[in-house]
């Protein structure tokens, strides 16, 4: 973990050393302070010269004001330091999310990635903030103290430095217990996340079907859990201010005896004693402000690692050279040329999960080719795709596309030919425009041209702001079938090589779903087309239809083939179409 806080704080070496030179200037003139004052007591009163009194007065003033200035200007670089050293780790982190791969991201949960960008990355601001305040100031007036002290008089300051090492022994052992305690509660703040996004994504189920107790004592148990985390957590650091304080009080009363005897006989003058006790009280507050500190650190530790371990992740998804993919690519048909999208026996398992999601996939689709693919819920539709986009490896088996394994090929080439769809894609708060090209460098034609053949241009026209119209998060101002062709005009931008709709058509009637297949058909006929879908009707048309049944071809062939030969297909047609004239 302080890997990866040095490698951020480098860039700041300089800025934190002048930093750290004004504040030793500000804590110089806070310790000359009480010795000046010992000084006006024991020497200069006794003359009874008030103009050398009023002189001496005159430069504590200055002192003090020296002292306030370089701490404000000094605390003031030090929070610039914390402030760019916290967004390059935040900038840093994700950039890193947002090149996980979906296995990594399935393996660290999207919630964890949100605290880690957050609270993590607040906790480490504040520590390196309070470091930076306290760090170079609380030592400086630690050890100056002392030794002011030990010229004040030797004997006394042995008192207070005897107590010392027991402080320091109870901060850092009690720190060091508290880390582990410091991750579970963010551990436990990682899952608030995970229940918040859930209950706010699903508020509108949650209000339809009355739940709201139900999960208002989820909240509430999981807010318990932050809260006793937090509470073990806090509870053990607690403990080191008080005993840090009774361990100093205690000291200061020894020293009060002994000052007062030794005055008493006449060994020390009392100007002396009111400096001791002074800078006795400036000791004490900077050990307690150093075990203050240490608190801070812990917390910060443990969120450091939790944004280190994301940062350093290896890339789990690299491109191997041609030469090492070690397959044969498929054959060139003599009147289709090379398949557009091959896979050549597929099987794939998520995770740790134990089971296949596909088995022994194999198939081949030519340019300009339509692929159907159908099934029931968790066939394993959406898994294909995953892995035809190389969201994932397949764990046995290739993916090619156009004669290359996919895992060879760089991933912005290998997304540069997807224009994709899928059912529970996200629409972000921007115009239509917007959304549909999003990002990419695309002409006003092309929006226009795709939103037409999405059949999304009679809805967006009619708006009075058109293309311009500014939609909500998640596009809540637009209805499910409106939200589906605004994605679909998203995933037809450009003309991509290969689009891909997974579901996507679900939510528009059959109007307009026949509508959006035949401008389909005759406007991207050189466009490879891969479909799922849940009614026949949309893929009817496909050059080839794969049924998909516990992650297996249960059958593939066109939609007469299928109705003559697969009984699944032909239960699911009948359903269909009775449903259909009904
Ligand atoms: P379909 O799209 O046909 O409904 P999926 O491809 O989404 O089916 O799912 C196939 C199987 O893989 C299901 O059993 C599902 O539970 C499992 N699955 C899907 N996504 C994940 C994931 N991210 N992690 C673990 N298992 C998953």
């Amino acid at each position: 973990m302080k890997k990866v806080l040095l490698v951020y704080l480098r860039p700041y070496y300089v800025r934190m050393a002048l930093g750290f030179i004004v504040k030793f200037m500000g804590t110089l003139f806070d310790l000359f302070l009480p010795w000046l004052l010992a000084y006006i007591i024991d020497t200069v009163a006794p003359t009874g010269r008030r103009d050398l009194i009023l002189q001496c007065g005159l430069l504590m003033a200055l002192c003090a004001v020296g002292a306030f200035s370089f701490n404000v200007i000094a605390n003031r670089m030090a929070s610039a330091v914390a402030r760019d050293a916290t967004r390059a780790i935040r900038h840093d982190l994700f950039a890193r999310i947002m090149r996980l791969s979906a296995a990594q991201t399935d393996e660290a949960t999207k919630p964890s990635l949100i605290s880690r960008l957050t609270t993590d990355t607040y906790n480490i601001n504040q520590m390196l903030g309070r470091v930076q305040r306290l760090g170079v100031r609380a030592p400086i007036l630690t050890v100056g103290g002392i030794l002011i002290t030990l010229t004040l008089d030797p004997m006394l300051t042995l008192i207070l430095i005897s107590v010392l090492p027991v402080i320091a022994l109870l901060t850092v052992k009690i720190s060091k217990f508290s880390i582990p305690l410091y991750r579970r509660v963010q551990e436990a703040s990682d899952r608030l996340v995970r229940l918040v996004r859930e209950d706010a994504a699903g508020i509108r189920v949650i209000r339809a079907l009355s739940t709201g107790d139900t999960e208002r004592a989820r909240f509430d148990e999981v807010s318990r859990e932050v809260v006793s985390c937090e509470r073990e957590a806090s509870g053990t650091m607690a403990r080191i201010e008080p005993s840090t304080s009774m361990l100093l009080n205690s000291a200061q009363v020894a020293v009060i005896l002994a000052g007062a005897l030794r005055v008493a006989s006449g060994k020390c003058e009392v100007g002396r004693i009111l400096a001791f006790m002074t800078y006795f009280t400036i000791i004490l507050n900077a050990v307690v402000n150093i075990s203050k500190m240490f608190v801070v650190f812990s917390r910060a530790a443990a969120s450091a690692d939790r944004v280190a371990a994301i940062i350093d992740l290896p890339e789990d998804m690299t491109v191997l050279p041609p030469e090492l993919s070690g397959s044969e690519p498929p054959k060139a048909s003599p009147e289709a040329g090379v398949p557009a999208i091959a896979f050549d026996h597929v099987s794939f398992r998520y995770g740790h999960s134990g089971e296949n999601a596909l088995t022994d996939i194999s198939f081949s689709l030519y340019p300009g080719q339509t692929l159907g693919i159908i099934g029931e819920t968790g066939a394993g539709k959406s898994t294909l795709i995953r892995l035809l986009m190389r969201f994932y490896d397949p764990t046995e088996g290739r993916v090619y596309l156009f004669g290359r394994d996919a895992k060879t090929i760089p991933t912005s080439e290998l997304r540069a030919h997807f224009g994709a769809a899928f059912q529970s894609d996200t629409l972000f708060e921007d115009t239509i425009a917007g959304n549909i090209r999003l990002g990419r460098p695309l002409t006003d034609a092309q929006v226009v041209e795709a939103a037409r053949d999405a059949q999304a241009y009679a809805f967006v026209e009619d708006d009075k702001q058109g293309f311009d119209t500014g939609l909500s998060i998640r596009g809540n101002n637009l209805s499910g079938g409106q939200k589906q062709r605004v994605l679909i005009a998203r995933a037809l931008c450009g003309k991509p090589d290969i689009v891909v709709m997974d579901d996507s058509s679900s939510a528009l009637d059959y109007k307009t779903d026949a509508a959006l297949r035949a401008a389909l058909r005759e406007r991207y006929a050189d466009t490879t087309r891969v479909m799922v879908a849940q009614r026949i009707s949309s893929v009817a048309g496909a050059d080839l239809i794969l049924v998909l049944s516990g992650g297996r071809v249960l059958a593939c062939g066109t939609h007469e083939q299928l109705l003559a030969s697969c009984s699944v297909y032909q239960e699911l047609y009948a359903s269909q179409m009775g449903g259909l004239s009904a």
